[in-house]
């Protein structure tokens, strides 16, 4: 599961519980972007800290939730695509991996560097997100408009196949209307954001001053 956690909260770690048991994972592996192609520098937290806060969320739940720091070992920028090959030319190439991802990330992968070879070195798992609920017809949109028409849904298990790909599953986790981006607006007004990320994780905002100010991305 990738994103960019800035701050991870409880709507990214209840989805990884609920696809976890959905699709019977062995476990789920969160992996946040070092350097977000998608997105602007302002406010973002460095990869340090947007990892020692996952690191603290998932703290009573491992070995199930597990955290990689891969993509702030490989050279900016981080694409999907190359973070993929590297994970599946290892020498573990013997498991199945399951990108987890977000409609309202998932709508755009066809800007995404090397899109296709997504496709082959992963299944997707995409699920329906708050603000942006999406039924399978309108994944089956985006999967025409990306690959070009072809893919097949596989009602009973809920995902579309297609000869040359790995299957893409069709989620609806239950929906925690928490963002980050509300987190860090919440907290630049001086609101509270307990119960909308776990503790460990606000003490750690809280004691390190995080998103008080918006970082300007001019300035060193
Ligand atoms: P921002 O508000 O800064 O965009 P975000 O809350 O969307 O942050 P990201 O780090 O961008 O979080 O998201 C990582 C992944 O988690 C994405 O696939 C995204 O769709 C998903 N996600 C984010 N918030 C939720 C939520 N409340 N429930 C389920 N999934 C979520
Ligand atoms: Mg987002």
């Amino acid at each position: 599961m990738g994103g960019t956690f800035n701050p991870v909260h409880l709507g990214h770690l209840r989805a990884a519980e609920e696809i976890r048991e959905r699709l019977k994972l062995d476990k789920i592996v969160f992996m946040p972007a070092a350097t977000p192609p998608h997105k602007g520098l302002t406010d973002l937290a460095s990869f340090d800290d947007r990892l020692e806060m996952l690191r603290l969320a998932i703290e009573d739940r491992k070995p199930v939730f597990e955290l990689s720091d891969l993509e702030g070992k490989l050279v900016p920028p981080n694409y999907t695509a190359h973070t993929l090959k590297v994970m599946t030319s290892g020498p573990n190439t013997d498991h199945h991996i399951y990108f987890i991802v977000g409609f309202d990330s998932f709508k755009n992968i066809g800007s995404w560097h090397d899109y296709r070879s997504i496709f082959t070195m992963a299944s997707l798992a995409v699920y329906s997100r708050h603000g942006d609920e999406v039924e399978p017809s309108g994944l089956l949109e985006t999967l025409d408009c990306t690959l070009g028409p072809g893919s097949v849904w596989a009602q009973k298990d809920s995902f579309f196949y297609r000869n040359d790909l790995l299957p893409v599953y069709f989620l609806k986790p239950s929906l925690l209307q928490i963002s980050s981006s509300s987190i860090r607006l919440s907290l630049k007004a001086g609101q509270s954001i307990r119960y909308l990320t776990p503790e460990p994780v606000r003490q750690y905002i809280a004691a390190r001053g995080l998103y008080l100010k918006t970082r300007d991305k001019n300035k060193a």
